[in-house]
């Protein structure tokens, strides 16, 4: 945390505490830190008794439905004035979704956030691309408004962190996300539980999914790129829904000739969803942003409007000029 990050913060606070009431947000398509920050800072700011509204863009998907309060997580009709928004682990306005009418009519934003292609919309910016998860950025805050972290805080802390380092496997994890991390496991959460809701409660039809998937691996570059595309046919046969092709593209990054590993997922005919992931030497954000997307630099993502085949193609000369 630098001094301009800290004084973002501290206008941060003040802000949360003139404001009655405030919306809070977070991506579509959510994940483990957007879900984990979003429950985390909502609990701590009911604690200061604030009238809290967590707005659900998307679905949840099943993975995080073990948290503490998850159906605080909710539709609400779009109101005119907003006193305060924040939107958290979201690179630009456009990732909110429906959100977006919500920031659009809020007096202040506040926008949490750790993505290098962070377009910094709020009035008030919280973004550090050093930090491993949105939800290393909410413990600091909460810890800044002396709000108690009791255990179901920490639950979600914990996922947030956890998933969004691969359970601390990736290079953003630091020393800073170890001792976050450590200071929640004071509160006595169940690590080994919360693990096995997080990572062993795959269910067989993500299983063969997987094994559908892996079977339809593409290689290319000597090795160095892996390729799979998930069909809306494979997920019917399969009887598995979107979301349970998560983890698909890990799997393929772990092979170990493999740098760049790419999964297309086939939301409808014309609409391609793009997840990228590096090992160590390629920026993939730099490939997603030439397609409107975002990301990490190990971890990025953007959706292509077109046909299967074609997106392929673009997908796969790009990442082959970052070779280059
Ligand atoms: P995913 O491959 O969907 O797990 O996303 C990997 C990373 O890229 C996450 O940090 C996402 O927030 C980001 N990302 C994915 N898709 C997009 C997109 N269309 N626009 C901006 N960022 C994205
Ligand atoms: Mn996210
Ligand atoms: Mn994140």
């Amino acid at each position: 945390m630098n001094s301009s990050q800290d004084n973002s913060i501290k206008e941060a606070i003040k802000l949360i505490e003139k404001s009655g009431e405030i919306y809070i947000c977070s991506h579509v398509k959510p994940d483990g830190d957007n879900i984990g920050s979003l429950l985390a800072l909502a609990m701590a700011m009911k604690k200061l008794n604030k009238n809290v509204k967590v707005l659900k863009v998307d679905e949840i998907p099943s993975d995080y439905m073990f948290l503490p309060n998850v159906d605080i997580i909710r539709e609400y009709e779009l109101k005119e004035k907003i006193e305060l928004f924040i939107a958290l682990d979201s690179g630009d306005i456009e990732r909110l979704g429906l959100g977006k009418k919500f920031a659009l009519n809020a007096e202040n934003i506040i926008n949490i956030d750790h993505h290098v292609t962070n377009t910094k919309f709020g009035n008030i910016n919280i973004v550090s691309p050093s930090s491993a998860a949105t939800g290393e950025l909410v413990y600091e805050l909460i810890k800044q408004m002396s709000v108690k972290i009791d255990m179901d805080i920490a639950t979600c802390l914990y996922t947030a962190i956890s998933t969004d380092t691969g359970s601390f496997m990736y290079s953003n994890t630091s020393h800073l996300t170890h001792l976050i991390v450590a200071e929640l496991l004071k509160t006595g959460i169940d690590v080994g539980e919360i693990n096995i809701n997080l990572y062993q409660k795959r269910t067989m039809e993500r299983t063969k999914l997987f094994i559908d998937a892996l079977n339809n691996l593409e290689i290319y570059l000597d090795g160095r790129i892996g390729l799979i595309a998930v069909t809306d046919e494979m997920l019917k046969s399969n009887n598995a829904k979107t979301e349970d092709s998560e983890g698909i593209v890990s799997f393929i990054r772990d092979i170990d000739t493999v740098e760049v590993a790419c999964l297309l997922k086939e939301i409808s005919k014309n609409e391609i969803k793009v997840s990228l992931r590096s090992k160590k030497e390629i920026d993939v954000s730099k490939i997603s942003n030439k397609f409107n997307g975002g990301g990490h630099i190990r971890a990025a993502g953007c959706t292509l409007y077109t046909e299967l085949d074609d997106a392929k193609k673009l997908i796969l000369d790009e990442i082959e000029m970052a070779f280059r």
